[in-house]
Parts: structure tokens; C-alpha cells; sequence
């Protein structure tokens, strides 16, 4: 057992750097070390080679208490990270006779007879623990350096999975770590950093990182104690006030179908440029049939007339992408049966926009029994983007509504 604060990963593969296979070894090291307390510092990919492998391991151990390596155990003449790790440490390799005869009663199990090569296997760092391999032929091996420790593990993803579960965590523990998400929307990454900034100096910069996506901000938030992490959420939820719409896994969706429930409303949809984006995040949500009728994908001008009812002549006065064709499609989507509208009509690009209305000009409106909100946008980025940023902002307009209306 032993406690370690700093992780870092190498993953050993030439084909890692020059195919198109992804390391995902670091995401699953990554994720299981976090649950024991343990943070990755660093990771890297490095070819098959000898002096790369014992590089990064020196280089690591500089930064590190815990170095974690995947791959180039295997038999084959380029497997040569026992080889890179013992360069590194000036430990040497000897043959283990118990992984030997292990190696040969598993080929024999096989029907087949050990090729000499695989011998390579059955060499151990001195000093090393073997750990064993119930998924594969090459076991893991764990050195102890005093306070810190260098673990290889096979390549083969299942393979590590298992004896990081196994044999790995068992001796790992590290600084407890709690995480909580505080999910912002409505507001654009750099005003939310704007805005919380001032609270870095209480509690560190380095336990706040922000992540933004498509129309949401999530502030992650890392703490030690329970004590501190209700201190951080309260502080920062302080701040953001109504920008806040959720915590970890909560979606915009989910809040609004949850706020439509609660007063008994049935939500219907009127979308253009977003050709239903907001249903289909809103009908991902189990039971979202409660609160959402459904809606119309009104790309062109007839159906916005024909099907949700807009006056032709608001049509040709403003042209679809105006307010006040947002703010009828709204109230159009309510006579579908509903005491709430919620319409987004925009031009999302790369054509069809002018010097009056560019590209990313994206107006939504929300109508209720009681009165009509309407909002506009210039969302920038590709047509995918200004989709999203517009569908979720949309989202956002309806929540906030719900909140605040009577
Ligand atoms: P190796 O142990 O280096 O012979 O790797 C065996 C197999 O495991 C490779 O052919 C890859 O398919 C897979 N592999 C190796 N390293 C990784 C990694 N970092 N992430 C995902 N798969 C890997
Ligand atoms: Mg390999």
C-alpha cells in the first residue's frame, strides 16, 4: 500500500504516433486513479523504442510519485518497455522461473509450444512485485522506489483493466478528492469566467476549471473535505445567481421539463434553423411526454404560415428571421394545445446572410398564458455550432421564463 498524490501516464505504442489508433489506456488509468484520490498529472505517448521509453520515465519521476506505463510487454521484438524502464532506474532484468513455467503451461493449454521469443516475457525489473495477468499472457509489474513506484502494464485495454483493478488500486491511495458541477447557461464562457474569477484567491485557482460546450459552461469544482466543497458551491452559486441551472448531471432539458411539471403547463416547439434540435434534446429526457406536446419544423415560409399560423404579411414586412416572426411562431406553438410557445428562427450559415442580418443572427421568442419574451443573438461559428448555441440558448430563455413567471 502506498500514498501517492501525483500520477503520471505513458503510453508505450509506435502505433499510437503514426496510425490513426487513439490512446484510451490514459482515460480509463486516468478515471480509476481519480477515484482513489490519486490526480493525473501528465501523460504521453512514446514509440517503441528504448531510450523514448526510459526518457519519459525519468523525466516523470522528476514530477511524479506514481508513473504508470501501458504496452510493449508483449513477446514481440519491438515489446521493449521492461528494457526502457530498466535503462532508466540502472536496474537489470533477470528470468522469473515462476512466470516462465506459468508461460508454458498457458501455451500448452493452448495446444501449442512456447516459442522461444515469448521467453521475454518471464523477465522481471529486480525488485519488481509481479502482477498477474488473468486476461493475457505478459503479467503487470510494480517497482517500489522508496516513495514513489513505477507500475507496467500490458497494452491490451481489457487486459489493463483488469489488473489496475485488481492489483493496482489496492495499493493505491491517495488525497480524497471531491468534485461537484455547477452548470451555467445562457451566459458565454468568458463572462462566466468574468464573474467567478474574483473568488480564485479564496480557494485556489487550480480547483476551478471551467469547461464550456455548446450554449452551456459547466465550473467544475475540486475540494478535499465535504466542508469545502459546500463552502466553493455556496460562494460560487452566490455568484452566478440565476445563471445557475443545475448540478453533475443535470440537463437544460430535464430543468425545463421539470419546471413546466411543476405548473402544470404543456410546452409545443416551432423551430427553424434548428429543424428540432429542441425536441430532440428534449425527448431525449425520460417522460418528457408529460410536458412536451411536440412541434413543427418550419423551415420554410409556407408552413410557418400554413402550419403555425404567422400573418404573411409579418412574413414579407420583417422576413422570417425577425422578432416578430419569432414572437408570432411562438405564440402560434401555443394554439398547438399549449400554455407555453418556444420558437427559434435564424440563419445558421455559411450562406443566406447580409450586412442587416450576417450570419448567426438568431432570434427565439418564448410565449406564455401571460406575456411573450423574446431574445436576440449573433452567434458565431460553423452552422452545426450556431444550431446548437442556438437550440440550447433557446432552452435557456424558456427556463428562465418558467422562473420567473407568475
Ligand atoms: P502491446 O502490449 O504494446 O503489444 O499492445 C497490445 C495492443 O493493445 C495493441 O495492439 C493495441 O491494440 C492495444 N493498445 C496498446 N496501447 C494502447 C493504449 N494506450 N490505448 C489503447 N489501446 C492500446
Ligand atoms: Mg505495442
Amino acid at each position: 500500500m502506498g500514498h501517492f498524490v501525483r500520477a503520471a501516464f505513458v503510453a508505450v505504442g509506435s502505433e499510437l504516433l503514426r496510425t490513426p489508433r487513439l490512446d484510451t489506456n490514459s482515460l480509463r488509468v486516468g478515471e480509476k486513479l481519480a477515484g482513489r484520490g490519486v490526480v493525473l498529472v501528465e501523460k504521453r505517448c512514446v514509440p517503441d523504442e528504448v531510450a523514448a521509453i526510459a526518457r519519459a520515465v525519468e523525466e516523470l519521476l522528476a514530477r511524479a510519485d506514481l508513473v504508470l506505463l501501458s504496452g510493449g510487454l508483449g513477446p514481440t521484438a519491438d515489446d521493449v518497455t521492461r528494457e526502457g524502464v530498466a535503462q532508466a532506474l540502472g536496474r537489470k532484468l533477470t528470468l522469473d522461473e515462476g512466470i516462465l513455467g506459468q508461460l508454458e503451461d498457458r501455451y500448452r493449454r493452448l495446444g501449442r509450444t512456447m516459442p522461444s521469443i515469448a521467453r521475454r516475457m518471464a523477465y522481471v525489473l529486480e525488485g519488481a512485485d509481479v502482477l498477474a495477468n488473468p486476461r493475457g499472457t505478459a503479467p503487470g509489474l510494480w517497482l517500489s522506489l522508496g516513495s514513489q513506484a513505477v507500475v507496467l502494464l500490458p497494452g491490451v485495454p481489457e487486459e489493463l483493466d483488469t489488473i489496475l483493478t485488481l492489483h493496482v488500486l489496492p495499493r493505491v491511495t491517495g488525497r480524497p478528492f471531491l468534485v461537484r458541477t455547477l452548470r451555467v447557461a445562457g451566459r458565454f464562457e468568458s463572462e462566466v469566467e468574468q464573474r467567478v474569477a474574483p473568488l480564485y484567491p479564496r480557494f485556489g485557482r487550480e480547483k476551478i476549471t471551467i469547461l464550456a460546450s455548446r450554449g452551456t459552461v459547466d465550473l467544475v469544482l475540486g475540494a478535499e473535505t465535504p466542508e469545502e466543497l459546500a463552502q466553493m458551491d455556496q460562494a460560487f452559486s452566490e455568484v452566478l445567481q440565476d445563471d445557475l441551472f443545475g448540478r453533475d448531471e443535470a440537463t437544460l432539458a430535464q430543468v425545463v421539463l421539470e419546471a413546466l411539471k411543476e405548473r402544470r403547463w404543456l410546452l409545443a416547439t416551432a423551430e427553424s434553423c434548428t429543424g428540432g434540435l429542441v425536441g430532440s434534446l428534449l425527448t431525449q429526457v425520460p417522460g418528457a411526454s408529460e410536458a412536451y406536446l411536440g412541434g413543427v419544423v418550419c423551415y420554410a415560409n409556407s408552413l410557418k404560415a400554413r402550419l403555425v399560423g404567422v400573418p404573411e404579411d409579418l412574413l414579407t414586412t420583417y422576413g422570417a428571421v425577425s422578432r416578430q416572426v419569432a414572437e408570432a411562431l411562438a405564440l402560434g406553438a401555443r394554439r398547438l394545445g399549449a400554455q407555453c410557445g418556444l420558437a427559434i428562427t435564424g440563419i445558421a450559415g455559411p450562406g443566406g446572410g447580409s450586412a442587416e442580418k450576417p450570419v448567426g443572427t438568431v432570434h427565439m421568442a418564448v410565449a406564455t398564458p401571460h406575456h411573450v419574451e423574446h431574445r436576440l443573438y449573433r452567434f458565431g461559428g460553423s452552422r452545426q455550432t450556431v444550431r446548437e448555441l442556438a437550440a440550447n440558448f433557446a432552452l435557456d430563455l424558456l427556463r428562465r421564463t418558467l422562473k420567473g413567471a407568475p
